[in-house]
């Protein structure tokens, strides 16, 4: 690679990790895959190496070089390959062929292929000790307690051998993923884009809670290492794994290429009933002597295939284009096409994100557009398969709603209507604050609201603590029961915790989870409202966005003065959960070597008071724990003149 080209790709690459840090640290959303960042960040460390001189403003000094940001890494002592992915029958036919000249007498069990991510699970004595991605299948990331949220993954095995170490696929169900992506719409934040990101994303958390309640599940296909039991067969294997307790795939074994093409159809045939996305059919030698026998090459084994199914496109007219605002105003077009079967069902709606994306597709209304379901769930267009001709499609300028002009967010991207009376926001926000996951008023769904929007019994949400049996009553189809259960639901309301109060709010950035870890942190309406940045970016898993956004919120006369309201009315202003403190607000810990207790144990304690624990030292840090025989870490810490604690220093820290 010559100079300038290298100049180019490094400022490329430079790009899309300063993005995708981005979205991973402060936007809780990475678009890229942990394999796929890694590779990019391998690149360009290359690139930098070859010319130091490209070095001086890298995204990797930031990120202190490791490519794993915030797990420690595990070595795979067998090492997770990959699969070579074929495409077409005639490659499974050549597949055989080289298998046979290695064992006659193949039989081939064949499963689908969940598109999650790997994972190896490690049993001592039948308990589950430790868990990692595949990382680059040699060495991935020690993931242990997300992991341990996921229920189907057994914590204790029956009849266990001593050391057993099996492999899987965590995936994201298609019906927890839709659920994930409708309220992230909600939300007016960006969505995964399919199962398998958010599977990633879920997975790499630094705060398992999020794993939690992310609704994960797990598939093992393979025992990796197992001591104390002979296994001869792969779906002997599957056999014996399942009666320890796992969720296992379901492989059926056949006797000749032409049984195992025909079993990869049937897969491909019912591949949309399945409960995950899966994105191919996995055609494996039965036995593993034989397997033995045909070895791995450097990338993956001889034993092994992976058959992609091509996706689903269909091609229908672009009939129309609707522009919705959404609670935060932003303003989203949705695609309305005719018809078309995908996935098993009838798909005529796709959201368009915004103009960016219309003009990267070149959309215009009549063009014949290629549609597919990403992930087998949201429906996607993928482009342009005839052009009509007609000029690319734009954005109203104006709020469909109010008619106020809209303005650019700062992302540069979105359109958005400012304008606090617009009455597509009221109602979406009232909407929002009644929904289960906020304030869970249950009868006060969009009907009702816009009910009462248009009768002009409400503004805001404060009006709700103040309407009566005899208002509701004046409303169309309102009986006497209905209204005797909405103020009832109205009034339970009330004595809801604050984490759902905060989130009904509708703060941007701040979702259900966020609004959890802030009520919990600031355990009150008062104690939150006065916090400053610092204060609440220091609470784990928030980035600079999300705090902005919230001192913002607050700053607004007019958002101070509906707590107040909601506050007169009655509404529960404090934290059920125990408050925890913030003396350690604004500081980053580092621990290395080792310490008489685990170093986890003390990360948790530095984060209930308000630290932050990081992974690897940078001018950020603010002390540096060493333990016994701690390494680069503290040298890295003199370097830069860090404060250096021993043990005891930090106990007396946490203690008082
Ligand atoms: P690819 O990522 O396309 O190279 O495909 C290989 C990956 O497929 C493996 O790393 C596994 O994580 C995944 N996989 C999903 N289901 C299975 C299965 N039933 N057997 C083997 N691998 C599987
Ligand atoms: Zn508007």
């Amino acid at each position: 690679m010559d100079k300038a080209s290298a100049e180019k790709r490094a400022a490329e690459l430079r790009e899309i990790i300063l993005k995708a840090n981005d979205e991973y640290y402060n936007l809780d959303n990475p678009s890229l895959e942990d394999y796929e960042y890694d590779t990019l960040v391998r690149e360009l460390r290359e690139i930098e190496k070859a010319f130091p001189e490209l070095a001086a403003e890298s995204p990797l000094r930031k990120i202190g070089g490791e490519p794993s940001r915030l797990f420690s890494p595990v070595v795979h002592q067998v090492p997770m390959e990959s699969l070579q992915d074929v495409f077409s029958f005639e490659e499974l036919i050549d597949f055989d062929r080289r298998v046979r000249s290695v064992v006659p007498a193949p039989l081939y069990a064949v499963e689908a292929k969940v598109d999650g991510l790997s994972v190896s699970l490690e049993y001592e004595n039948g308990r589950f000790v430790r868990g990692s991605t595949r990382g680059d299948g040699r060495t991935g990331e020690d993931v242990t307690a997300n992991l341990m949220t996921i229920s189907s993954i057994p914590k204790r095995l029956k009849n266990a051998p001593e050391f057993l170490e099996v492999r899987g696929e965590v995936f994201m169900p298609k019906t927890a993923f839709a659920e994930l992506v409708k309220m992230q719409l909600d939300n007016d934040e960006e969505p995964f884009k399919n199962p398998r990101n958010a599977a990633a994303g879920s997975l790499r958390q630094k705060d398992s809670e999020i794993t939690k309640s992310r609704k994960l599940d797990v598939i093992i296909f393979n025992v990796q290492q197992c001591s104390g039991k002979e296994l001869s067969g792969h779906t002997e294997s599957l056999q014996y794994l399942a009666e320890l307790g796992f969720p296992t795939s379901h492989a059926r074994l056949t006797n000749s290429i032409q049984e195992a093409i025909e079993e990869i159809k049937a897969i491909g045939e019912k591949r949309h009933e399945y409960p995950f996305d899966i994105d191919g059919a996995v055609i494996k030698v039965d036995d593993l002597a034989q397997r033995r026998l045909l070895g791995s090459t450097s990338k993956f084994p001889r034993w092994a295939a992976a058959f992609k199914y091509p996706p689903e496109i269909k091609e229908t007219k672009l009939l129309d284009i609707e522009v919705e605002v959404g609670r935060t105003g932003v303003l989203t077009p949705t695609a309305v096409f005719e018809p078309v079967l995908l996935a098993g069902t009838s798909v005529s709606r796709a959201s368009l994100h915004n103009q960016d994306f219309i003009n990267e597709k070149g959309l215009a209304l009549g063009d014949i557009i290629k549609v597919r379901k990403a992930g087998d769930i949201i429906p996607e267009i993928v482009g342009i398969a005839f052009s009509s001709g007609n000029p690319v499609y734009r954005l109203p300028q104006n709020c469909p709603a109010c008619g106020q002009e809209a303005v650019r967010d700062e992302s540069g991207v979105a359109l958005r209507c400012v304008n606090e009376e617009c009455p597509a926001k009221i109602s979406r926000g009232l909407i929002h604050f009644a929904s289960r996951d906020a304030m869970d008023i249950e009868g006060l769904g969009p009907a009702m609201i816009n009910q009462l929007l248009s009768a002009g019994l409400v503004h805001s949400p404060a009006d709700l603590y103040h309407l009566t049996a005899q208002q509701l009553l004046s409303l169309e189809r309102t009986g006497d029961k209905s209204a005797q259960n909405l103020l009832a639901a109205i009034e339970k309301s009330k004595s809801n915790d604050l984490s759902k109060l905060v989130y009904g709010l509708g703060i941007r950035h701040i979702g259900q989870r966020a609004a959890a870890l802030l009520a919990k942190r600031f355990g009150s309406m008062e104690a939150l409202m006065n916090a400053d940045r610092t204060a609440i970016s220091a609470v784990e898993g928030f980035g600079g966005i999300m705090a902005d956004s919230v001192v913002e919120y607050f700053a607004h006369p007019k958002n101070r003065e509906l707590i107040e309201k909601l506050k007169a009315a009655g509404v529960n202003m404090n934290s059920t959960v125990e408050p925890t403190g913030n003396k350690l607000a604004g500081l980053t810990f580092v621990l290395t070597g080792s310490l008489s207790r685990e170093r986890r144990e003390y990360e948790e304690w530095i984060e209930r008071l308000g630290g932050k624990a990081a992974g690897s030292v940078s001018k950020k840090t603010s002390y540096v724990v060493a333990g016994e025989g701690a390494g680069s870490k503290l040298t890295k810490a003199n370097e830069l003149g860090i404060k250096v604690l021993n043990e005891q220093e930090l106990l007396a820290l946490l203690e008082n």
